[in-house]
């Protein structure tokens, strides 16, 4: 029982037990069909003797039983050859197997216990090959999930720290009477409040985004009725601050399938951040228009513009140009990710593109005509 357990749990084993079945099978074959054969070469050999005249029974018998045996010796020297070649032959590839997966067996409890840097360098162009090449791609996937999830929480962290030290040191204040306890400090840690509610709601469009978690409600939407409409939302906005707010949309674009709240997100998210860069007396015009196979839409504004070395960054999360600026805007760098990602998951591009600092910029996001 024991000697079993062992051979079923070792390749090795395996492959060496697999080895012998072979050579006994083979010497089974070899035997029998060598018995059978040799009384008739023997009957061969006595035609040619009375040939030769020479008739003697007791010759016949011995020669028979000499050839057997002489037949019989070469097969079990030839068997115990082969049985030491098969010894040599299963240590040989049973190594050549076994690393491989001995590797794979390693770099896989590393990554279990929490390290993900393990590779293994593909020992062939064969199966075990493409297993171990189809290994790598899995750890560089965990690999940068893990890394995103510690960086996320460290983010988080981070942007939770600014609004929950201000809202301390407030109610600080207002327990020591330093601070006055008047609608202004309400007001302030009712904002700082909200900032964090808005975060929040962010965060978790944000780590449902990242997962790929974004289900769809695709319909059929006209996307002209749809930019007008929040264009519409934040007019008054717009005139609130004194910035003009154009809209030059082609004729007849296109219906298309997206998912409407989504992408009213999208547009709004884009809109209200070029409100928010661009000073009174600016001005944010949202264009819209298509080709064959993609419907555009661009957003540019007169605004603070981004520098070039910023320019490739802005979609990443919590990235933000000029941190104290967005932070006292409540800004906290996701709105960008999330526009990306749900305009990506429609199939879709967005870029941005400025020609420098307080030149304005312009976001542009494509849907293609067909889903
Ligand atoms: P935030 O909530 O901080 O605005 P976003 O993800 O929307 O975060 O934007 C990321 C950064 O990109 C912003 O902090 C800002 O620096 C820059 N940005 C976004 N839109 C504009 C714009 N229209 N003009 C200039 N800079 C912008």
């Amino acid at each position: 029982m024991k000697v079993l357990t062992v051979i079923r749990q070792r390749l090795g084993w395996k492959l060496f037990l697999s080895y012998l079945l072979v050579l006994i099978i083979g010497f089974v074959i070899l035997d029998v069909t060598a018995e059978l054969q040799t009384p008739e070469v023997l009957a061969r050999n006595i035609t040619t003797l009375r040939a030769m005249q020479v008739d003697n029974p007791d010759l016949v018998a011995d020669l028979e039983a000499h050839l057997q045996d002489a037949v019989h010796d070469q097969l079990v020297l030839a068997t115990f050859v082969a049985i030491v070649a098969a010894i040599a032959a299963s240590i040989f590839t049973t190594r050549r197997i076994l690393r491989p997966i001995q590797a794979m067996t390693l770099a896989s409890q590393r990554i279990a216990a929490g390290d993900y840097q393990g590779r293994i360098e593909p020992p062939s162009p064969d199966e075990l090959g493409a297993l171990a090449t189809s290994f790598n791609p899995m750890a560089e996937v965990l690999d940068s999930t893990e890394r995103r999830r510690i960086d996320l929480i460290g983010d988080v962290a981070h942007e939770l720290r600014t609004p929950l030290s201000s809202i301390r040191s407030s109610l600080e204040g207002l327990v020591d009477g330093v601070v006055p306890c008047e609608a202004a400090t309400f007001l302030g840690l009712q904002r700082e409040v909200s900032r964090m509610q808005r975060l929040a709601h962010d965060l978790e469009d944000l780590s449902r985004a990242e997962a790929g978690q974004i289900r769809l409600e695709l319909r059929s939407v006209d996307m002209g009725e749809l930019i007008n409409s929040v264009a519409a939302r934040l007019r008054p906005q717009f005139e609130d601050k004194g910035v003009a707010l154009r809209l030059e949309i082609a004729p007849r674009l296109p219906h298309l399938q997206v998912d409407l709240s989504r992408m009213t997100q999208v547009i709004l998210n884009l809109l209200g951040n070029a409100l928010h860069y661009t000073a009174p007396d600016g001005e944010v015009a949202i264009r819209a228009w298509s080709d064959h196979a993609e419907l555009f839409v661009a957003i540019q504004d007169t605004g603070v513009g981004i520098s070039a070395e910023h320019l490739p960054h802005i979609f990443e999360r919590f990235y933000r140009v000029d941190k104290s600026r967005s932070r006292a805007g409540g800004g906290s760098g996701i709105r960008l990710t999330i526009a990306r990602h749900l305009v990506e998951a429609h199939g879709g591009r967005i870029w941005a593109t400025s020609a420098g600092l307080n030149q304005g910029s312009t976001f542009t996001f494509t849907l293609p005509l067909s889903p």
